[in-house]
């Protein structure tokens, strides 16, 4: 009988990005399949989850058929580990706790461009909706986040290393900023020369300099309200943070994290934020912000 570690993975509400990540692992999955039991995964048609050391859970709380899944997962492993934003955070699903569930229905079944005479699904086999989606921790015990939309190939394995190891994953404190190399000098002075009344998006610009940073060019990066871990991928291809790694830890919230970045470069700072209040705090991470809490008691 094998001595191996046992995984078991799912997923609820996400893209399976964050499988698609693990799998991008390419030969490194031959390592990582010596090195453990991979008893159940989303490809594989397991029936029930037996007993196992890790549990990993893709996607955010949306439904009770994911709730359900999550608590029998919780109740089978030793270690649960969240795997990627939408799992850590709520990520892009949370964004649906802006309106209410009969809406979302509506406008899903029955309101679209190319729907004719719909109507909402009705079944009682057919998962329900619940009233806000939430992230894993919100729900069940976490013992392990991995963040990022998707979390790097390279992350993934050395968190799984980290585990196997008997250790737990380490997380990044500072924030993309501490580790992005583009010259900051103007946001660093008391001068505020740089700032304007204008807010860009980056295909505005006609030329953006690769080595400047973004917010002294009048773009909005989500660098100062962002967890360092993912190697400024986004800052290489010349194009701004927009926070899939989810808040520092110890944050209150990305978005508040965000705000009191920006007040530091009125007026600029308070154009870009509400320029699109949504995108520049909140569209990885609603699920934890202070904001659906209040959409919750309202429920
Ligand atoms: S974190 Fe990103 S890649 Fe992973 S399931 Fe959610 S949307 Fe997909
Ligand atoms: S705001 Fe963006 S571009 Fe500027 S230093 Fe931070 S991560 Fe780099
Ligand atoms: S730069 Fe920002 S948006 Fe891009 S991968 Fe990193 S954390 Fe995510």
């Amino acid at each position: 009988m094998s001595t191996k570690p046992t995984v078991a993975t799912i997923w609820l509400q996400g893209c399976s990005g964050c499988h698609i990540s693990l799998l991008d692992l390419h030969e490194g999955l031959v390592d990582l399949l010596g090195a453990v039991d991979l008893v159940a995964m989303p490809l594989a048609d397991v029936k029930t989850i037996p007993r196992v050391d890790i549990g990993i859970v893709e996607g955010a709380v949306a439904n009770d058929e994911n709730l359900e899944a999550l608590e029998h997962l919780r109740a089978q492993c030793t270690t649960l580990v969240a795997l990627g934003t939408c799992a850590c955070y709520g990520g892009l699903p949370s964004l649906r706790n802006l309106h209410r569930v009969e809406d979302v229905l509506r406008c899903g079944y029955v309101e679209t461009a190319s729907t004719v005479d719909g109507a909402v699904p009705i079944h009682a086999e057919l998962p329900h909706l619940l009233p806000t989606v939430r992230a894993v921790h919100q729900v069940v015990k976490v013992d392990a986040m991995i963040p990022g939309c998707p979390p790097e190939s390279r992350t993934i394995a050395e968190a799984l290393g980290a585990l196997l190891a008997g250790q737990l994953p380490k997380r990044h404190t500072h924030n993309l900023c501490v580790e992005c190399d583009r010259h900051k000098d103007a946001l660093l002075k008391p001068t505020r020369d740089f700032v304007t009344q204008d807010v860009c998006a980056p295909n505005e610009l006609e030329h953006i300099d690769p080595d400047k940073c973004f917010l002294e060019q009048g773009v909005m990066c989500l660098g100062p309200a962002t967890a360092a871990g993912c190697g400024g991928r986004c800052l290489l291809g010349n194009m701004p943070c927009r926070g899939c790694m989810g808040p520092t830890p110890g944050a209150l919230e990305q978005g508040a994290k965000m705000v009191s970045a920006l007040s530091s470069i009125l007026p600029a700072g308070g154009l870009m934020f509400m320029e699109d209040v949504v995108g520049s705090g909140y569209r990885y991470c609603m699920a934890t912000s202070i904001i659906p809490e209040a959409l919750g008691e309202e429920a």
